[in-house]
């Protein structure tokens, strides 16, 4: 048995900007941005660069420790148990430049995807963030990235062009081209060396027309429907997000939707105003909206489109694939979700996928296409354990009664829980060259991703 004394000391004496139990700070330092999670590691390490998470490392290497990189703690959830592990911060690290000329961002590890849209929209540019500002570039890319461009552009790991990262050898690499270890990290997740740096495309997009409709519940059932039947039909230009909503009566909710159950209808078009208008119709038809903000706005704005909460909060979260949305799933959603449900979720929605997300691009990584039409993500919030429970259970229920439209798949980075099956993230025969990454650079499992890949056996 490991004493963790010892390594943590080996640490202080490697690396500042350890914070151990009993330390002041420690609360905060192992704080994760899902309040829900309660990390207790061995230690916490905000590393400064490169040269700090080498020394973190090293020190650990030989110690009986394994090392947990994280970002902000987005997707702190599905980590489990950190008795024996270092949990390496790296929001120190959260420097980043931008080339105009080249289209290209080059980010620090801890680089927040808001702080990137804002300073590419100074230059007309656009990145493919998701819908949070405060989600981690590094983290959030590793595992692909999916956002309000998606359906026109694909995940934002296929727009990486180098990954920096120190490997469990203590070696920094810059990795390229057609580098394996490439491949693996632009979409198989955390658990191949700590990032330092990545770089990747932006897009020539200033503007885009985009918007919301919300409407009162008691419409929800004709805006659903009128939705499955809409979104298949739409261009790849236009990416779509329908969610069944129930927002607390607290400050930081807008006014108009505290405590107003609603379904509203997000939705980004690349394209003029007009044609994105028309596009919009249909739905704008089914019942006058409580609120309509569909105009043309800079692509930066995008950030704030889906008012996902900008400072950490706790929530429990589940999600699913669904191959698509027949009339029956919808009736399904609204019975868990809609008008009358009594379901204590905050959130129901459906994430449109297709158009770019299904076509693997040429020299793709290793998530390349997303199979099925809609990711279902749900989330509650866990304030009492009375209500943490009624929530866990309501978002087994949507899950389970959605299971005959089911793809069988899963998209890592809405995983809030572990996955059973890590081959159902990803195309047939993914997991296996994944596997066989992580055996190359990682044999002895030094780092602790929130989805792990386990190393393939070497033969005997
Ligand atoms: C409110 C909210 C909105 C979201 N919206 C979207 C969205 O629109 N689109 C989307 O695709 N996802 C979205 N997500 C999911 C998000 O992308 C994942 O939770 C992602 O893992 C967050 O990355 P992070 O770095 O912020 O989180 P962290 O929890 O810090 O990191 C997650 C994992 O990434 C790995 N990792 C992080 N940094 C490093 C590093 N430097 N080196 C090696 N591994 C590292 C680790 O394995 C870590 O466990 C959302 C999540 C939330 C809570």
């Amino acid at each position: 048995m490991t004493n963790p004394h010892t390594p943590i000391r080996h640490l202080r004496s490697a690396v500042a900007g350890v914070v151990g139990p009993g330390d002041d700070g420690w609360d905060l330092a192992r704080r994760a941005w899902n309040l829900a999670v309660d990390q207790r590691p061995a230690a916490v390490v905000h590393a400064a660069d490169a040269g700090d998470v080498a020394a973190v490392l090293d020190a650990t290497r030989s110690s009986g420790l394994r090392v947990a990189p994280q970002g902000t703690g987005h997707g702190a959830s599905a980590l489990g148990a950190l008795d024996d592990v270092v949990l390496l911060k790296t929001d120190r690290m959260s420097s980043f430049e931008i080339d105009p000329v080249a289209r290209r961002a080059r980010v620090g590890a801890g680089t927040l995807w808001g702080d990137v849209a804002v300073r590419a929209g100074e230059h007309g540019l656009a990145a493919l963030h998701g819908s949070s500002i405060d989600v981690g570039v590094v983290g959030s890319t590793l595992s692909g990235g999916i956002g309000w461009l998606s359906r026109l552009h694909g995940v934002a790991s296929d727009r990486v062009t180098a990954v920096e990262l120190v490997t469990a050898d203590g070696e920094l690499r810059r990795v390229a081209g057609d580098d394996e270890l490439f491949w693996a990290l632009r979409g198989g997740g955390g658990g191949f060396g700590v990032v330092t740096a990545m770089e990747f495309e932006l897009l020539a997009l200033a503007e885009v027309y985009a918007g919301g409709l919300y409407w009162p519940v008691e419409v929800a059932s004709d805006v659903l429907h009128a939705y499955r039947e809409w979104a298949p039909t739409l261009p790849d230009e236009m990416t779509s997000i329908i969610r069944l909503m129930h927002l607390p009566d607290v400050p930081g909710v807008p006014e108009p939707l505290r405590d107003v159950p609603v379904i509203d209808l997000g939705a980004a078009f690349v394209g003029d105003a007009a044609a994105g208008a028309e596009l919009i119709r249909p739905l704008r038809d089914v019942a006058p909206p409580l609120i309509d903000t569909f105009a043309t706005i800079p692509a930066a704005d995008l950030r704030r489109l889906h008012g996902d909460p900008e400072q950490p909060v706790a929530s429990l979260g589940h999600h699913t694939v669904l191959r698509e949305l027949t009339a029956e799933a919808a009736d399904v959603l609204l019975a868990l979700a809609g008008e009358g449900s009594g379901s204590p979720l905050l959130s129901v929605e459906l994430r449109q996928l297709g158009g770019a997300l299904g076509r693997p691009r040429p020299g793709a990584g290793a998530l390349g296409a997303i199979d099925g039409e809609y990711v279902l993500y749900a989330v509650g919030p866990p304030t009492t354990p009375d209500l943490a429970r009624a929530v866990d259970a309501q978002l087994d229920a949507i899950v389970e009664r959605l299971a005959p439209w089911r793809t069988g798949t899963s998209y890592v980075n809405f995983s809030n829980r572990p996955i059973a099956d890590m081959a159902s993230a990803f195309q047939p025969g993914v997991h296996e060259r994944l596997r066989a990454v992580k055996a190359a650079v990682d044999p002895h499992d030094l780092f602790v991703a929130n989805h792990p890949i386990e190393a393939a056996r070497r033969a005997p």
